[in-house]
């Protein structure tokens, strides 16, 4: 509700201002008009003042036109009358004269003749005199004609001509009466003469008065012509006035009817404006009405619900004062909870720094172990043992004998079961393949090994395992199904070529067999000579085996060709290729050597790919003479194979090459980071199941060698030779190294040194 008030307040101060808005912006124009119609007025005057001024003119102009030159010429034609009047006068005035001294007796004067001609003249005088006046009433009336103004002065004038005329009327008739009196008088000539003599001597006068008044006279006909002149000029000075007053009135009316309209639209526009503001009023009014009328209800509304609101603000107030009485007493508060909780959280920062500590000790013991159990990994890795089982065959027959007894773990390919007497043993190894896995599978796994000799790396696959069980089989593999000899081969040359940009390297092939611990070229023109292995005489510690042959290899087809010497040699050096073969070594050493052409860089790799002997014991008893010979040959090179990957994998400071020609030759092939893989054949059949459990048990040894120090040692406590095997068969079905007692080390140094002497003495 508070703030439903707040707002309407806000409303209705909004209002006001809009209408504080309005009302100014009304002054403002109101101002505007004030000014603009000042102005108007201010143009009205000085339009008016122009008008009177004009006005004025025209009224001097008049003054002038009228009072200067009509009235003076007036003035100076009535002066000029006056004048005349005058001579009149005096002329008057001496014919009387003479008219008196005429009446004096000169009848018969010797001047009458003179006096006739004087008359003559006078008469002549008069005639001019008499046109003179002719023209002057011309000239009067010509002055009458020009204009009316001076209308009066030529009335005047006429009335004074006319006067004059009367005057001169009577002059005339004096004369004539003079003339008559005179004629009268001739009859006294002497008084006559007199006369004549006094007449011609007055008639010089009247001939002068005469002149002087035609001068005059001219004189007086110029002013008439200048004053026409002026009253000419004074016309078009009139016109002209005229004119310009027209213009200027017109200009005048034409201010005025602007002046009128601008006054009008003024008007108008004020109305407009006074009706706008009205209306605007009007609108805010009634605006402003509504919204109170709204406040108003939005009050009545508050009011009710402020009456509603009592109670609860009473409980508000209430609560309020509880939250006051907190909120007073909760910085005691807050700080004793915030000591506390200080406290506490040093006490968790402690605990978990102590715990971080605790746990950095740990993880850094922990990343130490880790880098040694990498170490140890990568170093057992070299060495992997697999097992293979072939399919039963054909050569196994049929019946219980030939009936299968391995079986394998669907979720671990690493596992094995073998039923054995009736019991079901286990084995684990790196891998398993089962029947059905195929030359290719099984190369699968293979080739990282083969490609590492490219880096160079050495690298040794053995084939173990009885005879029959398959290692021909997987190291060379048929002519359709070619195992992993020539896989191998065929993956050295693509990876070479594919190095071919960089990389020079020369592939080359050495094919041996070792039997009754006698080295032999297969592929020398010597066969049966035996090969010695030599220390390499520049003093770098590696072996070589002086006379044996290197085939340089550089297609597949060479392979082929090698292999098929290297076979066909080997078949005719014997009678019985497959109990020969069963009962020697067989080895095919590949040497990868590369140079980088852009840095120098020299590698050499050796892949050695051994198919071993027969692991199968020969019987105690039935055996003697050669067949004796061999199966001790064997059983001490085999021995000597898993004593040597055994003190490998075991990191012995001490390995046992030597103990045989098998694991001589293949010295610097097993040792430093080289790379070994076990391959254990194994047969399924029934009928094996002794020989397969012995191969097993071997291949797990081998591999069980990377349990830690003291199993390990447990489990040199168990390496058995091939005639330890032998014994086992009939033994415990327990899966060998799971379960066994650690012995003490000391105890367990001393068996292990005695086992070593058994083994070196049983060669
Ligand atoms: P070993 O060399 O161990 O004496 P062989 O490789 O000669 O054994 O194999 C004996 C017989 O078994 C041969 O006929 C061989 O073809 C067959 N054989 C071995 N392994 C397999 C296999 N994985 N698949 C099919 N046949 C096999
Ligand atoms: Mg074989």
């Amino acid at each position: 509700v508070m703030a439903s008030m707040a707002h309407l307040q806000k409303e209705k101060l909004r209002l006001q201002e809009e209408l504080l808005e309005l009302q100014e912006k009304l002054a403002a124009q109101e101002n505007n008009e004030l000014s603009l119609s000042l102005q108007l007025q201010g143009q009205v005057e000085t339009l008016k003042a122009k008008l009177l001024e004009q006005a004025q003119e025209i009224s001097r102009l008049r003054s002038e036109l009228g009072g200067t030159d009509a009235e003076k010429h007036r003035d100076l034609l009535a002066a000029e009358n006056e004048r005349l009047r005058q001579e009149m006068k005096a002329c008057e005035a001496e014919l009387r004269e003479l008219q008196r001294q005429q009446q004096a007796p000169c009848r018969d004067c010797p001047h009458l003749q003179e006096n006739a001609r004087l008359q003559e003249q006078l008469s002549q005088l008069q005639r001019e005199a008499e046109e003179t006046r002719a023209k002057l009433v011309e000239l009067d009336l010509e002055v009458q004609q020009k204009t009316n103004r001076l209308a009066e002065v030529e009335l005047r004038l006429k009335d004074s001509l006319a006067e004059r005329a009367e005057e001169e009327e009577r002059l005339s008739r004096r004369l004539r009466d003079s003339q008559e009196t005179i004629a009268s008088l001739k009859s006294q000539p002497q008084q006559i003469k007199y006369i004549i003599k006094t007449v011609e001597v007055e008639s010089a006068k009247a001939k002068q008065a005469l002149c002087e008044t035609q001068s005059r006279n001219q004189y007086l006909q110029e002013q008439v012509g200048m004053q026409k002149q002026v009253l000419k000029e004074m016309e078009q000075q009139l016109q002209r006035s005229q004119k310009t007053e027209a213009q200027l009135r017109a200009q005048i009316t034409m201010y005025e009817a602007e002046l009128e309209r601008a006054h009008g639209q003024m008007l108008e526009e004020m109305q407009a404006m006074e009706e706008e503001k009205n209306h605007a009023i009007e609108e805010a009014f009634s605006r402003a009405q509504v919204e109170m009328k709204a406040v108003h209800e939005n009050l009545a509304g508050v009011r009710t619900n402020l009456l509603t609101l009592q109670p609860a603000l009473r409980t508000l107030t209430h609560d309020y004062n509880n939250l006051k009485r907190q909120v007073r007493d909760f910085p005691l508060l807050l700080q004793e909870t915030l000591r506390s909780a200080r406290a506490e959280i040093s006490q968790a920062i402690e605990e978990v720094h102590n715990t971080n500590r605790e746990l950095l000790r740990k993880y850094r013991r922990e990343l130490q172990l880790r880098k040694k159990w990498h170490n140890e990994l990568v170093r057992l890795k070299n060495i992997r043992v697999f097992g293979r089982v072939r399919p039963i065959t054909k050569e196994d027959g049929d019946g219980p004998e030939a009936a299968n007894a391995v079986t394998f773990d669907a979720d671990d390919d690493a596992v094995l079961y073998l039923l054995h007497k009736g019991k079901q043993v286990s084995f684990e190894l790196d891998k398993v393949f089962p029947p059905q896995a195929s030359q290719e599978e099984v190369f699968q796994e293979v080739q990282a090994l083969v490609t590492s000799c490219i880096d160079g790396y050495n690298v040794c696959i053995f084939a173990y395992g009885q005879t029959g069980a398959g290692k021909t089989y997987t190291m060379e593999g048929t002519a359709a199904n070619p195992g992993i000899n020539q896989r191998a081969l065929q993956l050295l040359f693509s990876e070479v070529r594919s190095k071919a940009a960089d990389w020079d390297y020369t592939i080359t092939v050495s094919a041996a067999e070792i039997y009754n611990e006698a080295l032999r070229d297969l592929l020398g023109k010597e066969p049966q000579e035996k090969l010695e292995i030599k220390l390499c005489p520049d003093g770098s510690g590696q072996l070589y085996v002086p006379g044996l042959t290197e085939f340089r290899v550089q297609s597949v087809e060479d392979i082929n060709k090698v292999f098929e010497f290297g076979h066909i040699k080997r078949v005719t050096e014997c009678t019985n290729l497959n109990e020969h073969s069963s009962r020697s070594h067989a080895l095919l050493i590949v040497t990868v050597r590369g140079l980088d052409r852009s840095t120098g860089l020299r590698t050499t790799g050796k892949l050695n790919l051994v198919d071993l002997a027969g692991s199968e014991r020969v019987g105690r008893s039935g055996a003697e003479g050669s067949r004796l010979r061999e199966a001790q040959h064997i059983n001490k090179s085999l021995s000597a194979l898993g004593d040597v990957i055994y003190a490998l994998r075991s990191r012995q400071g001490h390995v046992p090459f030597r103990n045989s020609k098998l694991t001589y030759l293949l010295q610097d092939s097993l040792s430093g980071d080289s790379k070994t893989l076990m391959m254990v054949q194994v047969s399924p059949a029934e009928k094996n199941t002794s020989e397969t459990l012995c191969s097993l048990k071997f291949a797990e040894r081998v591999r069980s060698v990377e349990l830690g120090p003291v199993s390990r040692k447990a489990e040199l406590g168990s390496w058995p030779s091939q005639e330890h095997l032998e014994g086992d068969s009939s033994g415990s079905a327990a899966p060998p190294g799971r379960g066994h007692a650690s012995p003490s080390p000391g105890h367990l140094s001393s068996r292990s040194a005695s086992i070593r002497r058994k083994l070196q003495t049983s060669g």
